[in-house]
């Protein structure tokens, strides 16, 4: 009962908007299931709101105010600043649902990792002015770090939540200017398995690019979405057999692996690696024996840098880009993973 009074309280005081509020500005992305405008408000209110981000959504829409209204109470800070949700059924192309967000900045992590500068231009935004330490593969190895940590820190707050992402790729992470972290956005392909909204996942959402081999997130043992109530019931159950949170970590892990090998940063690149991973099973042990041999120099450079501390860069890739879900790691075990502890080489020695 707390919740919904708190929930409804909280909704009275936040601002409600309608179509005519807003002014469309550029355009920032457009995808099957809705187009993205950067917005202003065409009467500012007392307040200062600042740039709003506008998706005009298709049917699914509903669904992803639903994720969003849930994140904003549950793990606020995981996702980019949801600020309202409404469904308009004046519009041309027939009924749409139009979510605003807080602007967050200019940037995706798809941005920051196509420039020659990666993983430097990070280090700027993040903190400030460029030190003037040497450049090298520790101090990008340390820059790797600090972005994956915020991305695995955001990510176990959505799975803490109950909430499976499902589309996790750098495209769908933005730099938030204000908070200058990473933040997860996009929530229209998510799942929330505690209250079975959105149960089976439709495969055409699903990125094939940063997709983890497994079809379902959700065992084919259980079909069809049940009741929300007996699905409440039984999600923390399906959570446990299942494991559908380790999907998304295997998206995060490919977004490690682009991070440290410039070569898989393109599309193709993804791609070419991708289908390289398959023909080894997915056993990303085997694809380095095969490839390493006759790596060039951007390669060398990945493993290098995954190597440094005692391998530890590289024994964290293998525990998320696994075959079998629950092989992978969680968040949280990422979190706790000794690549992101000082004593990194140590603790690795006593693990082993
Ligand atoms: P889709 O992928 O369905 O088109 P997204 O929610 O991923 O929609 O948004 C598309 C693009 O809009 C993002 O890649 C990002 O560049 C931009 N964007 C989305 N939300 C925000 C936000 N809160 N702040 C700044 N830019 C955003
Ligand atoms: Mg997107």
């Amino acid at each position: 009962w707390d919740m919904f009074v708190l929930a409804f309280v909280e909704r009275l005081f936040r601002p409600t908007y309608k179509k005519d509020d807003f002014v469309l500005g550029k355009k920032l992305g457009e995808g099957a299931f809705g187009i993205v405008y950067k917005v202003s408000l065409a009467k500012k209110p007392s307040s200062k709101e600042g740039d709003l981000v506008l998706k005009k959504a298709t049917e699914y829409g509903a669904v992803e105010i639903w994720m969003n209204e849930r994140v904003r109470r549950a793990c606020a800070n995981s996702c980019a600043d949801f600020v309202y949700g409404f469904f308009e059924s004046s519009s041309k192309k027939g009924a749409e649902y139009w979510l605003i967000w807080r602007f967050e900045g200019e940037s995706t992590l798809a941005d920051l990792i196509q420039s020659k500068e990666f993983p430097y231009n990070v280090e700027s935004i993040i903190l400030g002015e460029m030190q003037d330490l040497p450049k090298g593969l520790e101090r990008e190895n340390k820059i790797i770090q600090t972005i994956l940590r915020q991305l695995l820190f955001a990510l176990d707050g959505l799975h803490s939540t109950g909430i499976v992402h499902r589309d996790i790729k750098p495209q769908n992470i933005i730099f938030s200017e204000g908070s200058r972290t990473f933040k997860i956005i996009d929530l229209g392909a998510a799942t929330d398995l505690r209250v079975g909204i959105n149960y089976i996942p439709k495969e055409f959402l699903l990125d094939p690019r940063y997709a983890a081999p497994e079809q379902y997130i959700m065992s084919t043992q259980t079909p069809s979405a049940p009741s929300a109530p007996v699905a409440a019931a039984l999600s923390p159950v399906l959570w446990q057999l299942n494991l559908p949170d380790r999907f998304d970590i295997y998206s995060t892990g490919l977004i490690l692996l682009q991070m440290a090998f410039p070569s898989f940063r393109s599309d193709s690149g993804l791609i070419q690696f991708n289908r390289q991973l398959k023909r080894c099973d997915y056993d990303l042990v085997a694809w380095r024996k095969s490839v390493e041999p006759r790596a060039n120099a951007d390669l060398r450079k990945g493993f290098e840098l995954l190597d440094l501390d005692g391998g530890i860069g590289w024994e964290l890739l293998t525990s998320m880009v696994r075959y079998k879900a629950r092989q992978r790691t969680s968040a949280k075990g990422a979190l706790a993973h000794p690549y992101f502890d000082k004593e990194g080489l140590l603790a690795l020695s006593i693990m082993q």
